[in-house]
C-alpha cells in the first residue's frame, strides 16, 4: 500500500461572531470540502494565496486544529489507517510522533530561553523515548544530519541565521523518526540565498529516512523545484491537482494559469500574454455563487455562476475543477529550455 494519507471532504470553518452577546452571525470557510490522497516518499504541495486555506489544511490535517467536518486517515507504521480526526488520546500519542510540522517562521517557533539542544530534545523528553547519554548523543547526531555542529546544542537560538534556526527546526521535527512532515512555507522567511540550501537539505533528508513531504507554499517557484505533485487551493477549496510537470505545462484551471503567468519568465520577449489576476480574492466567510473563481475569470460563462464546478480526472489522474477544463487552450509556465 503506498497511500500514507488520505483527506476526505474536511472542512474548517471558523465561527464569526458580533456584538455584546458574541453571537454568531455566519463562518469562514477556511478549508471548504478538501480531498487529498497523498503517497509514500512524496513531496505533495498545495499552493495558493495567502487566506486560500492551505495552512488551515496542514493544521486540521494534524488535529492542530479540530476538523468541522471530514476524515483523515493515517497510515501508520505500526496502528495501519488511523482516523485522525477520531483518534482518542492514547491513539493520538502514538501517531503524533510519525507526524511532524516545520513552521514558516524559525525565529518565532523556536523558544529563545531554550537551548538548541533542548529544543531539539524536548519531543524525546515528552515522548520518554530517550534520556541521559543516549539523549545527548541523539541531539549531537540530530544537529549533524541536519548540517549543524554538536556543539551547537549548547546555545541558544538568537546565535543563529534564519537558515541555520530552520535547520534546528527540523532536527526537532526528526527527532521522533516522523513518516510524514507538514512543511508549512518553511523557506518563505529565508533570503533567496539560503531557501535552496533548506530546500536540498529537506530533499537529501526526504531520501535519508523515507520521508513524506506535504509541502505548504504561496511560491510557485519554491514549489516548482521541490513538488512531485501539486494542489492548487482557492477559497478553501482544491481546484488542481496534478504532477509537478502536468501543472506547470498543462494546467486545466484558469486560476492556475493566472498563478504561472506571474512566474517569472526566463526570456523576457516571451511576456506576450501576462494573464493578469484582476480582483480580490473573495471572502471565505462570503464566497461567490458557482465557480468561485467567477469574478475573476476570463472564460467565465452564464453556467459558472450558477454551478460549482466538481474536481474530476480530466485524464491521466489530472483533477480540475472547472465546466471547460477539457475545451480551453490554458497557457503554461515557460519552459526554461525554450529560451534560445
Ligand atoms: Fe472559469 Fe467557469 Fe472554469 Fe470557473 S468553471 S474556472 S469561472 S471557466
Ligand atoms: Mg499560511
Amino acid at each position: 500500500n503506498d497511500t500514507l494519507l488520505e483527506v476526505k471532504g474536511l472542512k474548517k470553518y471558523f465561527p464569526i461572531k458580533q456584538g455584546f452577546l458574541r453571537r454568531v452571525v455566519g463562518h469562514v470557510r477556511a478549508v471548504d470540502g478538501v480531498d487529498l490522497t497523498i503517497k509514500r516518499g512524496e513531496t505533495f504541495a498545495i499552493v495558493g494565496e495567502s487566506g486560500c486555506g492551505k495552512s488551515t489544511t496542514g493544521r486540521t490535517i494534524l488535529r492542530l486544529e479540530e476538523p468541522t467536518e471530514g476524515e483523515v486517515i493515517f497510515h501508520h507504521s505500526e496502528l495501519g489507517p488511523v482516523n485522525v480526526e477520531k483518534a482518542d488520546s492514547k491513539t493520538l500519542r502514538r501517531i503524533r510522533p510519525e507526524m511532524q510540522i516545520i513552521f514558516q517562521d524559525p525565529f518565532s517557533s523556536l523558544d529563545s530561553r531554550m537551548t538548541v539542544g533542548r529544543i531539539i530534545a524536548e519531543p524525546m523528553i515528552i515522548n520518554n523515548t530517550l534520556s541521559g547519554r543516549a539523549l545527548k548523543d541523539r541531539v549531537a547526531e540530530l544537529l549533524t544530519v541536519v548540517g549543524l555542529r554538536p556543539e551547537h546544542a549548547s546555545r541558544y537560538p538568537h546565535a543563529f541565521s534564519g537558515g541555520q534556526r530552520q535547520r534546528i527546526g527540523i532536527a526537532r521535527a526528526l527527532a521522533l523518526n516522523p513518516k510524514l512532515i507538514v512543511c508549512d512555507e518553511p523557506v518563505s522567511a529565508l533570503d533567496v540565498s539560503v531557501q535552496a540550501q533548506v530546500l536540498n537539505l529537506l530533499e537529501d533528508l526526504q531520501e535519508r529516512f523515507d520521508l513524506t513531504y506535504l509541502f505548504i507554499s504561496h511560491d510557485l517557484s519554491v514549489v516548482e523545484h521541490i513538488a512531485d505533485r501539486v494542489a492548487v487551493m482557492y477559497v478553501g477549496r482544491v481546484v488542481e491537482v496534478a504532477s509537478t510537470d502536468e501543472l506547470f505545462y498543462n494546467p486545466k484551471m484558469p486560476y492556475t494559469e493566472a498563478l504561472l503567468s506571474a512566474l517569472p519568465k526566463p526570456d523576457p520577449r516571451n511576456r506576450v500574454r501576462p494573464t493578469v489576476l484582476s480582483g480580490e480574492v473573495p471572502s471565505p466567510a462570503n464566497p461567490p455563487s458557482g465557480c468561485y473563481f467567477h469574478p475573476r475569470c476570463p472564460y467565465a460563462q452564464e453556467i459558472c455562476k450558477k454551478e460549482t464546478p466538481q474536481l474530476r480526472d480530466v485524464g491521466g489522474n489530472h483533477l480540475a475543477a472547472c465546466h471547460f477544463a477539457d475545451q480551453l487552450q490554458l497557457k503554461g509556465a515557460t519552459p526554461l529550455t525554450e529560451v534560445p
